[in-house]
């Protein structure tokens, strides 16, 4: 699978100025430094479509790309910076979940979590958020490569036994390497089908 032309549309503060389409839209997002952008960029064959920044924490947009004239990835900023004070954050988590809750044509949040990690609090309270809001869910466990894959099941595993305490179910899930270029065929493979779903 392949995307041939991905195009930068427009960034935004406010969703209500997000393109008006009726093509459907996938949002991704993510702790700041979780390795979204070289996802975005690895998924779009390109090498810096989203900047991949060295100060977690830049992208405060809301950014809209049109993929094969057919539909749109929209690059959310990263949550979770610690160094952001307080009040900065709370103005992303508006921007954000005004996008989320309202964008009629979003058909589902890939949220990506390192997969070497222990689950992380800003990870499970944005999810706390998506579960509350009943808004379409998956997962990306990304920087696959940084241990073993023995490694990144048990840390899903943990990562999925924190999860059922509040959820009924798993969301459909996905793992990936931007350094290894791995999880691509699968993460378009799902749009793909939610596409002609
Ligand atoms: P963002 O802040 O979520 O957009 O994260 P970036 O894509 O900018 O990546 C943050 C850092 O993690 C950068 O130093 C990347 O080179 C690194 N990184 C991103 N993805 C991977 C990956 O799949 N494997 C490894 N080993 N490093 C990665």
């Amino acid at each position: 699978k392949r995307i041939k032309n991905a195009e930068f549309v427009i960034s935004n503060t406010d969703y209500r100025k997000s393109p008006e389409t009726d093509l459907p839209e996938y949002a991704f997002i993510g702790r700041s430094n979780v390795g979204k952008s070289s996802l975005i960029n690895m998924l779009t064959d390109r090498k810096n479509l989203a900047k991949t920044s060295s100060k977690p924490g830049k992208t405060q947009l809301i950014n809209h790309f049109l993929m094969d004239e057919k539909w749109y990835l929209v690059d959310l900023p990263g949550y979770g910076y610690a160094k952001v004070s307080k009040k900065t954050n709370e103005g992303w988590g508006k921007m954000i979940s005004d996008y989320l809750k309202n964008r009629e044509n979003l058909v589902c949040i890939f949220v990506l979590i390192d997969s070497r990690l222990p689950p992380q609090k800003a990870d499970v309270e944005f999810l706390d958020f998506i579960g509350k809001n009943g808004l379409p869910l998956s997962l990306i466990f990304t920087k696959a490569d940084k241990q073993s894959n023995n490694k990144t099941q048990q840390n899903i595993a943990v990562f999925k036994k924190k999860m059922l305490n509040t959820w009924e179910e798993f969301p459909p899930y996905f793992v990936s390497s931007a350094e290894k270029q791995t999880g691509k065929e699968e993460i378009l493979g799902i749009i793909d089908q939610m596409n002609t779903a």
